[in-house]
């Protein structure tokens, strides 16, 4: 069984830039939500397994794949942010940034542009993709469609409209502005020389 994990942080920890109302219902109701049908989409796959009954396969991968990657891509999001501490990528991955985005403001560009971009529903990644060995971008639909296989996210970021609807409205490119303030690079640097 999944468990759900911690907030790394209290729930008013990123305020102004992220409010304390919006944090509290994406980590207690939304999150908890993708981590509840995961466990029961799970469930229902065991019992498939022990009654040999498949007719719901397709609707059930199709939900461990959406539940799932929401639980992941949460989890990545809520360790990403932290509180508007001054923090910053580490040398080797500035180094990284700057060969694979020219230099840091193109990189942030870009990602700004993706984030802004992403049609409906989705995120905005940073990715490591080990068979290009570079950095790339990606924008992601619901939690699931358009990636990369093998890449792995060092830092996303919330595109559904629950993540910033309350406090922003329709003004997406205030939400993302915001964003840069409360990245938490250490975690971020972390993943990264994981990686190396
Ligand atoms: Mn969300």
């Amino acid at each position: 069984m999944i468990k759900m994990i911690e907030l790394p942080y209290p729930l008013d920890a990123l305020e102004p830039y992220y409010s304390k109302q919006t944090l509290d219902l994406h980590y207690h109701i939304l999150y908890k939500g993708y981590v509840d049908n995961t466990n029961k989409v799970q469930n229902q796959l065991k019992e498939a397994r022990e009654s040999n009954d498949f007719s719901h396969i397709k609707c059930l991968e199709k939900n461990l794949s959406f539940f799932g990657s929401g639980i992941i891509l949460h989890e990545l999001f809520f360790k990403n942010m932290g509180p508007a501490i001054p923090t910053s990528p580490s040398v080797s991955l500035m180094e990284q940034i700057q060969k694979d985005f020219g230099n840091y403001d193109q990189f942030k560009m870009q990602f700004t542009e993706a984030a802004k971009n992403v049609e409906a529903s989705g995120w905005c990644l940073l990715v490591w993709e080990p068979r290009f060995e570079k950095l790339e971008i990606l924008q992601c639909e619901k939690h699931q469609d358009l990636t990369l296989w093998g890449c792995i996210p060092l830092f996303v970021l919330d595109m559904w409209e629950h993540s910033y609807y309350l406090q922003y409205q329709t003004k997406r490119p205030e939400y993302i502005q915001a964003f840069w303030n409360i990245v938490n690079w250490n975690e971020v640097n972390k993943r990264f020389q994981k990686i190396k």
